[in-house]
């Protein structure tokens, strides 16, 4: 293994030996080198390349990161066209109505994290085609949004800047509001992001943050985490201590599916299937794969059975007490937390 080290944010880079091309790092919120492997993965849902990764679980704050992993430089091949935006059309094939119609749920969800507060200044980090921005534009606020690519469509005409949040020159104690909705667990250097957002928060502005939760057990044993995309897996307790390092308090914590999918369903009728000779790569390959949704849950080795959709229903019968219960304790799939900037932060 041959060391580097990057001066400009002193994190060791372990390059592997192996034919891989992958690289080790040491935690990304807390820079601790003690960490314990939990598991394997691969790019299941779109199958970018081959090449396995391993989940950490950090010693010192507890949260999950990917290392081996990518390097920085390699990301993007992760995400094709497909990944989040394409399946709706490009710009001009685009139904605004039927988008914002479809993601009402979500659109109401996000907006209740700020249903105490009067119309202020929001900005939304990867406001993907503008849609939240949209929603809360039509409350009143006064909306800018960042999304990292271009290639995006921005159908209702949002104020979005296109590019790297960090190297853009926002304000500073300017915004009442900051959102990111399941955009931490995908970016290299979380920490950085969170500096700044809390640079640009007025003193008693509102942080408001969605991303998945390691202490769930479809991220412990489904590995329901999408692979090689999300690199850092929080906890609770990491993310108050990210906050708080960064001038920032965690008011309130939930772990419900309102806002992203996550339901618990699907353990039973995995353990059904491994149980019946079906090998641990070719389920998840079942499981997570975007393109046959019957695949997995009413299949067998491909062919419909009327066996495995019964064994699905019964999953799904017995999983929603538990997804009830394990939601509200903490323990959901999703964990989207509300921090207030206590004091300003220097640079
Ligand atoms: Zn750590």
């Amino acid at each position: 293994m041959s060391l580097n080290k990057n001066n400009a944010e002193e994190k060791v880079v372990r390059v592997r030996s192996d034919e891989s091309g992958l690289i080790e790092v040491d935690c990304p919120l807390c820079g601790s080198n003690r960490s314990k492997k939990l598991f394997d993965v691969k790019d299941w849902t779109l199958h970018c390349d081959d090449r396995v990764f391993s989940l950490r679980r950090c010693s010192e704050c507890g949260c999950g990161y990917l290392s081996p992993r990518p390097p920085e430089n390699e990301m993007s091949l992760y995400y094709p066209p497909r990944f989040y935006w394409s399946y709706e059309g490009v710009s001009r094939e685009i139904d605004w109505p039927a988008i914002v119609q479809n993601r009402s749920r979500q659109l109401k969800s996000k907006a209740a994290w700020l249903k105490d507060l009067p119309p202020g200044r929001l900005l939304d980090i990867g406001a993907m085609k503008g849609e939240f921005l949209w929603f809360m534009q039509q409350k009143g606020w006064v909306v800018e949004g960042v999304e990292l690519d271009n290639n995006v469509p921005n159908p209702a005409k949002m104020p979005i800047h296109y590019g790297d949040f960090l190297k853009m020159d926002f304000s500073q104690n300017y915004y009442d509001v900051i959102t990111f909705w399941a955009v931490l667990e995908h970016v290299y250097h979380p920490v950085p992001f969170i500096e700044y957002a809390s640079r640009l928060l007025k003193p008693g502005g509102r942080l408001v943050v969605l991303v998945t939760n390691l202490n769930s057990v479809q991220a412990r044993f489904y590995r329901a985490d999408d692979y090689p995309r999300h690199l850092t897996v929080f906890t609770a307790s990491s993310a108050k201590a990210m906050c708080k390092k960064n001038g920032l308090r965690i008011e309130r914590i939930s772990t419900d599916q309102n806002i992203f999918g996550g339901a618990l369903n699907g353990g039973l009728l995995y353990a059904f299937k491994h149980a019946c000779g079906s090998d641990t790569e070719a389920l998840f390959n079942e499981w997570k794969q975007p393109e046959d949704k019957h695949l997995f849950w009413v299949k067998w080795k491909g062919r419909p059975s009327e066996l495995i959709r019964t064994v699905s229903r019964i999953d799904k019968a017995l999983s929603l007490p538990f997804e009830y219960v394990l939601d509200r304790f903490g323990l959901g799939f999703n964990m989207t937390f509300s921090a207030v900037k206590v004091m300003t932060v220097t640079s």
